[in-house]
């Protein structure tokens, strides 16, 4: 029940939304490659379109045109159990009241066991901790509340991380968790005097790709609900104590780097990372690579700053997708060959700056050290723009358990020995927050072990505090 996904919730008054919700998934399909899904409320009824795949794959331009509606949600979705059921796949359909409601989400919750047992319901009968909201809010509405009001109810009982489109009959509600681990942003189209409709989505690229401008965060605990006479805000859920804790890898490695969050442009602070690698951990070389996509901007920035001229040292096929999201271990090391190939003119001889993003296990990263001296590197000098990754991710994103995280199994120099290169630095978490422009404000947990929300499990010796 681990996820990593994408949301989107488009209303467009008097005009068919499923385009422009597709459009707008399609623009997130980097958060999730296993399903995709779409929910459509129209004519009193809604229509619910998901399956295993590619958002390409799964609505051809007959299920899109068959889809309609006024009010659209849509969902990317990938996780690590119950990937091959297509049952899994979002929008959640539930039947409550005299109607139905359809939920997309994108976070974990961290007491799903308790939230179930409260309930009198076991965990096992559920496809996903998203599952189970949508069966306790569908509870509520058959005791007579309304979708907003089981909202309320529900959550305030959640705990962990989630962004949320509910849609019902003649409306699309947003939320965000207090703590607002996950992004979600709200867009509008047309021009503010005479809006012709919203969107809210998980990344602003999705806004963009529909024509929409970027109103604002959803903020966390906010519940945003677009109906047809246009927008209304609530504060459905109490604030989290401290700043809001938006996941740092979002900046890092999982948002598209035309993204904007908290008002800074992820690519900017990607490039800003890169710099303060080169300055607090120089080395002399001929040419520095980033690998792509996502160490790119960064090894940019580490150029510009060292004054060491950048090249482009790794082609990556574009049709392949990334390693980290490939929920199987074996695919995720055959994954790094047949997404990456060295370009051997470039390399051969060169002492190379490498910058990626981030090293979870370990086994890719040592696998394109290899391939890099396989093309006959002089040296390959890893530079990582976010520290070591030491601790897992309960908010969200999949992650190995503890023991498997190479950075909890080695210090500096086992991992530089295990990973086979000939030095190796990480940011430090100060620069991380620097780059990023925000001080406070970002979840860390996966690097420094405090997390800001209570957790499911008992980590040894994790700060005692669970
Ligand atoms: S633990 Fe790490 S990956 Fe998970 S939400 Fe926090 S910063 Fe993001």
């Amino acid at each position: 029940m681990k996820e990593a996904c994408g949301v989107v919730g488009v209303v467009t008054p008097g005009r068919d939304a499923a385009w422009s919700c597709y459009d707008a998934l399609y623009a997130l399909q980097h958060r999730g490659q296993e399903s995709a899904g779409m929910a459509a409320y129209q004519d009193g009824r809604i229509t619910v379109t998901k399956d295993n795949g590619l958002v390409s794959h799964v609505f051809a331009d007959a299920a899109l045109s068959a889809l309609g509606g006024e009010l659209v949600i849509g969902h990317t979705r990938y996780s690590t159990s119950g990937s091959a059921n297509w049952t899994a796949a979002q929008p959640v359909y539930r039947s409550a009241g005299s109607a139905g409601f359809a939920l997309a989400h994108n976070g974990n919750l961290t007491n799903t066991a308790a939230l179930a047992a409260a309930a009198g319901l076991e965990t096992s009968h559920y496809l996903s901790d998203s599952d189970l909201v949508a069966e306790l809010l569908a509870r509520e509405i058959e005791r007579g509340a309304t979708l907003p009001a089981a909202l309320a109810e529900v959550l305030a009982r959640a705990e962990g991380a989630f962004s949320m489109v509910v849609l019902e009959a003649g409306a699309l509600h947003a939320v965000r968790d207090p703590h607002g681990f996950r992004p979600l942003c709200l867009g509008r189209l047309g021009p503010p005097e005479a809006p012709t409709g919203w969107v809210a989505a998980s990344e602003s690229p999705a806004l963009d790709v529909v024509g929409a401008t970027l109103v604002r965060e959803v903020e966390p605990g906010e519940m945003v609900t677009i109906t047809a006479s246009g927008v209304t805000t609530t504060r459905l859920l109490a604030p989290a104590a401290g700043p809001q804790r938006l996941c740092i890898f979002e900046f890092v490695y999982f948002a598209r780097p035309d993204a904007y969050l908290l008002g800074h442009q992820v690519h900017s602070a990607r490039r800003r990372m890169g710099e303060r690698l080169a300055h607090a951990a120089p080395v002399a070389a001929d040419l520095v690579m980033g690998v792509p996509d996502s160490g790119v901007p960064a090894a940019e920035g580490y150029a510009q700053a060292s004054g060491i001229p950048f090249g482009h040292g790794l082609v990556k096929n574009r049709y392949i997708g990334r390693t980290f999201i490939a929920p199987d271990p074996a695919q995720r090391a055959a994954g790094v060959r047949r997404k990456l190939n060295a370009l051997r003119e470039t390399i051969t001889g060169r002492r190379l700056v490498v910058v990626d993003d981030s090293i979870v296990r370990g086994t890719t990263t040592r696998a394109l050290v290899a391939m890099l001296r396989e093309a006959g590197a002089a040296e390959v000098h890893l530079r990582i723009s976010s520290p070591p990754f030491a601790w897992p991710c309960y908010y969200g994103i999949d992650t190995p358990t503890r023991d498997e995280l190479l950075a909890a199994r080695y210090d500096l120099a086992g991992m530089r020995d295990f990973i086979g290169c000939d030095s190796l630095a990480f940011i430090s978490l100060a620069d991380l927050r620097d780059a990023v422009g925000l001080a406070e404000g970002c979840c860390d947990a996966c690097l420094t072990g405090e997390y800001p929300a209570p957790i499911p499990v008992t980590l040894d010796g994790a700060r005692g505090r669970w």
